[in-house]
């Protein structure tokens, strides 16, 4: 069987994808893609938008630009229940295998801002330099990567149908198993204090 189908993109297709879906191109979308290219490339991933679609769960720990290009480059969104966000204010995200548990987690080094610096010095532009250098940069400079083990219950799965339950306060559906159970009560989390909002 001859096989010519090149699955994975390179770096400025990419690029130009997350372009496209983010509004402009800036440092944080290439390290988001290339956070996502060695994610894929490590768990054998080829297909993540075709026949691989369903392999792979995207743990990302920042709501900024680099969300979005991981977004793309993976096909994990958050609507499919495949892209989860946590909140943890750094640039790292963690790809898992479902096929077999793998899980690799892939965070920014911190001395990459500098060695940007040091790379290209003639680049006045902050954002022009940083894009440049971590285009160029090894990922051994670029990342730390460490195989991890992500604990995914069913109700964690893109597809799962669950029961879905009133909580007992303020009377709203809860899917998921997002229910808390306190003093024999069933609450939503903003009801068990959990909330986000103040009523007004
Ligand atoms: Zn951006
Ligand atoms: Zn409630």
């Amino acid at each position: 069987m001859i096989n010519d189908k090149r699955l994975m993109k390179s770096l400025d297709e990419y690029l130009a994808d997350a372009e496209r879906a983010h509004g402009h191109l800036c440092a944080g979308q290439v390290l988001g893609v290339r956070m996502a290219m060695t994610g894929l490339q490590t768990l054998g991933i080829e297909d993540p938008q075709g026949n691989d679609r369903k392999r792979l769960i995207t743990f990302v720990e920042i709501d900024r630009c680099a969300t979005d290009a991981v977004a793309v480059v993976t096909g994990c969104r958050l609507g499919k229940r495949a892209l989860k966000f946590r909140d943890w204010g750094k640039v790292a995200a963690t790809f898992v295998d479902v096929s077999n548990g793998k899980a690799i987690r892939i965070a920014v080094k911190d001395s990459s801002k500098a060695l940007a610096r040091r790379m290209h010095p003639e680049l006045g532009n902050l954002n022009e330099q940083q894009m440049l250098a971590y285009s160029e940069m090894t990922d051994d400079d670029l990342f730390t990567t460490q195989w991890v083990k992500v604990q995914l219950p069913p109700e964690e799965f893109p597809g799962y149908k669950g029961e879905r339950v009133v909580c007992e306060q303020c009377g709203e559906g809860i899917n998921f198993r997002r229910e808390v159970t306190r003093d024999g009560k069933i609450l939503c989390r903003a009801c068990a204090g959990e909330s986000y909002y103040q009523r007004l």
